[in-house]
C-alpha cells in the first residue's frame, strides 16, 4: 500500500445527519477537488461554498462547504481537502462513488489517515492511540485521559526518559571507542545514578495498579455477599433496568451480570455475583468461585449484609471488607439501623425495594472512584503494549547496572533505548502498524 495513493472516505457517522464529512488525503486531493466543484487554485484554510459535480455524469451531487488544507499543514500532513455536505445517505453514497472512480483514489483503509500523520511525522504513537481512545471515549474521565494522550504527555515523558538513556549511552560508547581516555570516576558514578534513578521511575510508572487501562476499560466494582441480601435488587436500581433476575430463592445468580454505569464521569463496569455460601451445589460453587475471582478483580467492592436477619449469614462478607470496600447493609425498611460500624466501617443503610439511601451510596461511590483516579502529574500507562516494553526496559536496565563489562552493558543501554522508542514509535514499529492502525474506524 504506497503512500502516495490518494484516499478519501466519509469522515463522520454512518446514517443520516445534517451535515456529513467526506475526506480525501494525498497528492491528488487539490486537482481532484477541482475538477468536482470547479473552484480554482482554492486558497487554504478557507471555508468555500460551492457545487459538487460528477465529472463523468455531469449529475449535481450536492450543494456543500469545502475546506482545502495544504500539505504540510494539514492532519495527515499531505494536501486534504474536506467536503462537508448534507448528511442523507445517497448524498454521502454519491461522492463517495463517484471519488472511488478517479484513476489514482480509493477508499482508505481503517486508520489510514492518523496513520499517515503517524508517518509524515504529525503525531507519535501514543498520541494516535491517544486519538483512537478520544473516539472510544464514553465519559469525561475517558476523555480527559485521551486528550492528555492526545497532546502527546505520554510520547513526552518516555522520549525524556530515552534522551536521558541515550546521554548515558553516548558516554559508554565514547568510553569504548577511546580506552586509553578513562571516565573519571565521578563521571561513572553520576551515570550509574542516572540509570539508578530513572530505573525508580519507571517502576513508580509501572506500579499504577492498572489505572490508566481501567480508565480506557471501565473501572470494576463488584457488588458482593450472601445468597438473598438483594445484591441483584441493589444492581438492578444502579443500573435502572432489570439486568439481575431477583427472586428469593437463594442462589439465583450463578454467573456474573455486568452493567456498564457513568458514575461521576468515570466508567465503571458493576457486577452482580453469585450469593456467598457453603453447602451450595455443584453449579452454585462455580458460581462462588467466580464471585470469589470478581472481589479480586474488582477495583471497589459493594459488600452488602440483610439487615433483617443481621448478623445472620453475615460471615462471609466480613471477610471481604477491607480499605476497597463500601459496606452496604440492605431490607432497611424492615430493620432499623442499629450499628456505626461494621468491620471498622461505617455502614450504608439501604433499602433496593424503596430507594432508601440508594442517592448517599451512589455519592459516596462517586467520591471513592474520583479520589481513587484523581488526575496526576504523570500520565498513567494506557496500555499493556506500553507496559510490556516498559518492563522489558527494565530488565534490559537492570542487566546494564549487574554488567561488568562495558561492551555488554552498552548493549543492554541500547535495547532498554529501543524498548522506549518502541512506544513512542521511533523505531522497529512496522509490524506493529497494523495491528495499532486496525483499531480505529475508516474514515479516522
Ligand atoms: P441476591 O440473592 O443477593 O441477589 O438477592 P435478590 O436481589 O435476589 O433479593 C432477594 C430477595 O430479597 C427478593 O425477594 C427481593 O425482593 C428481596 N429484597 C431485596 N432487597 C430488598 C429490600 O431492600 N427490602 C425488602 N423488604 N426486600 C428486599
Amino acid at each position: 500500500m504506497a503512500l502516495t495513493d490518494t484516499i478519501f472516505a466519509l469522515a463522520s457517522g454512518h446514517g443520516k445527519a445534517g451535515v456529513a464529512v467526506v475526506r480525501l488525503s494525498g497528492p491528488l486531493a487539490k486537482g481532484t477537488f477541482e475538477t468536482f466543484t470547479k473552484i480554482k487554485s482554492p486558497e487554504p484554510r478557507r471555508a468555500l461554498y460551492g457545487r459538487i459535480v460528477d465529472p463523468i455524469t455531469g449529475e449535481a451531487i450536492d450543494d456543500g462547504l469545502f475546506l482545502y488544507f495544504k500539505s504540510p499543514a494539514s492532519f495527515t500532513g499531505e494536501d486534504v481537502v474536506e467536503f462537508q455536505i448534507h448528511g442523507g445517505p445517497s448524498v454521502t453514497s454519491g461522492l463517495i462513488s463517484a471519488l472511488g472512480k478517479r484513476e489514482g483514489l480509493r477508499l482508505a483503509e481503517p486508520g489510514e489517515f492518523t496513520r499517515r500523520a503517524f508517518e509524515n511525522g504529525k503525531m507519535d504513537l501514543t498520541a494516535a492511540e491517544g486519538l483512537a481512545d478520544l473516539i472510544n471515549a464514553e465519559t469525561a474521565a475517558q476523555r480527559k485521559q485521551a486528550q492528555r494522550q492526545m497532546s502527546g504527555e505520554l510520547g513526552q515523558l518516555y522520549d525524556n526518559w530515552r534522551e536521558k538513556l541515550k546521554r548515558v549511552l553516548a558516554h559508554k560508547e565514547a568510553a569504548i571507542d577511546f580506552p586509553e581516555e578513562d571516565l573519571p570516576e565521578e563521571i561513572e558514578v553520576a551515570l550509574m545514578e542516572k540509570v539508578s534513578s530513572l530505573r525508580e521511575e519507571i517502576e513508580s510508572h509501572l506500579a499504577d495498579n492498572r489505572k490508566g487501562e481501567r480508565l480506557r476499560d471501565g473501572i470494576r466494582l463488584a457488588i458482593l455477599g450472601a445468597p438473598n441480601v438483594g445484591k441483584s435488587s441493589l444492581l438492578n436500581k444502579l443500573a435502572q433496568r432489570e439486568a439481575a433476575i431477583v427472586s428469593d430463592i437463594a442462589g439465583t445468580t450463578r454467573d456474573i451480570i455486568e452493567v456498564h454505569l457513568d458514575l461521576a464521569g468515570y466508567p465503571v463496569t458493576i457486577s452482580d455475583t453469585a450469593g456467598l455460601r457453603s453447602g451450595a451445589g455443584l453449579i452454585e460453587q462455580e458460581g462462588i468461585k467466580r464471585a470469589v475471582h470478581a472481589a479480586e478483580e474488582a477495583d471497589l467492592k459493594l459488600v452488602v449484609f440483610d439487615g433483617s436477619i443481621w448478623p445472620q449469614g453475615s460471615e462471609e462478607g466480613w471477610k471481604l471488607v477491607d480499605e476497597n470496600s463500601l459496606v452496604v447493609i440492605n431490607k432497611c425498611d424492615l430493620s432499623e439501623p442499629i450499628l456505626d460500624k461494621v468491620c471498622g466501617q461505617k455502614p450504608h443503610y439501604i433499602s433496593a425495594k424503596d430507594d432508601t439511601g440508594l442517592d448517599a451510596l451512589l455519592a459516596e461511590l462517586g467520591e471513592q472512584v474520583s479520589l481513587r483516579w484523581q488526575v496526576q502529574e504523570t500520565p498513567w500507562i494506557t496500555r499493556e503494549r506500553h507496559r510490556e516494553a516498559l518492563k522489558e526496559c527494565q530488565d534490559h536496565l537492570q542487566r546494564f547496572a549487574l554488567s561488568k563489562e562495558s561492551e555488554l552493558g552498552a548493549e543492554d543501554l541500547r535495547l532498554a533505548t529501543r524498548c522506549l522508542g518502541k512506544i513512542t514509535g521511533v523505531v522497529d514499529v512496522e509490524e506493529l502498524l497494523d495491528v495499532i492502525f486496525r483499531d480505529f474506524c475508516i474514515g479516522k
